[in-house]
């Protein structure tokens, strides 16, 4: 039976509770009343009307033959569009809920040796710059060197903040951890292998960390994931114990691809014992 309306504001009415019964963010929670929208400010549409300027082509706002200025609307993405999809990233990047919560700013640099100021420095500029070089040669960050110096807390602030505020997909790839889960699964290796090659950045912490790594079989896949990335310039982001030389000593092909892309971003942390946060205080 076809209802009747009898003004506009109830056709507005009956279409906004119709919206909230559709609403896939309502009925994934079992709303469906009209005042529980999960984003009050879009009604969980997403985008939003917003009135601007109506500007001519000397940048000037037009006006109505009556002096008044005019206006224009336009459909902007509300901020609930952009968390929604930041979320989606997140679970995506298999970043753990723990290193979610690292950032720039609850890393801790009082007392700390110039080399650590550098490295936060480094990927401080690497997030500022990372719009202009993204898709240039040179468009990742090493940060080498001397375990427990940060260099995992600073790249996880870094991939956060991309995730976060830019909306580009990480992945987060732990050497050791990462290859003990996909060595006896194929299928899972596959899938993960092809994750690696084609994400927006990806992340690996600890790169051959170990002193019997790599295996052949990590460094067959590794030199597999990273020359794909170098040939389509794709960004990556590492940390490693391993110096430059290092790297390059493990594999030269893999070491000289990796300082290539990483040429203007790296620091280096020689292994010194006094540079361990991790030991302060004993
Ligand atoms: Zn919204």
């Amino acid at each position: 039976m076809a209802r009747r309306f009898t003004s506009l504001a109830e056709v507005m009415a009956d279409l906004q509770k119709k919206t909230a019964n559709r609403s896939p963010a309502a009925r994934s929670e079992g709303l469906t009343n009209e005042n529980q929208y999960r984003c009050p400010i879009c009604q969980d549409k997403g985008f939003l009307l917003e009135k601007v300027p109506d500007l001519d082509e000397e940048g000037h706002q037009k006006k109505w033959p009556n002096g008044t200025p005019k206006f224009i609307e336009i459909l902007k993405d509300c901020q609930c569009a952009k968390k929604r999809q930041a979320d989606h990233l997140m679970k995506f990047s298999e970043i753990t809920p723990k290193f979610r919560k690292m950032t720039f700013s609850s890393f801790k640099l009082e007392g700390k040796h110039e080399l650590i100021h550098e490295a936060y420095q480094c990927a401080v500029d690497y997030y500022k710059d990372f719009d202009r070089i993204k898709n240039n040669r040179c468009n990742s960050i090493s940060l080498l060197g001397q375990p427990g110096t940060g260099k995992t807390h600073l790249l996880t602030a870094l991939a956060n903040n991309l995730i976060q505020k830019k909306q580009i997909s990480v992945l987060y790839f732990p050497f050791v951890e990462g290859f003990n889960d996909l060595k006896d699964d194929f299928t899972l290796l596959e899938e993960k292998i092809t994750k690696m090659k084609r994400v927006g950045v990806l992340f690996i912490d600890d790169l051959f960390k170990g002193r019997d790594y790599p295996t052949p079989f990590q460094l067959e896949q590794m030199f597999g994931v990273i020359n794909y990335r170098y040939l389509n310039y794709l960004p990556i982001m590492i940390s490693s114990e391993k110096t430059v030389d290092e790297l390059i000593e493990v594999d030269e092909a893999l070491g000289t691809r990796i300082f290539q892309m990483c040429q203007d971003y790296t620091v280096v942390i020689p292994r010194d014992i006094k540079l361990n946060h991790r030991l302060e205080g004993l």
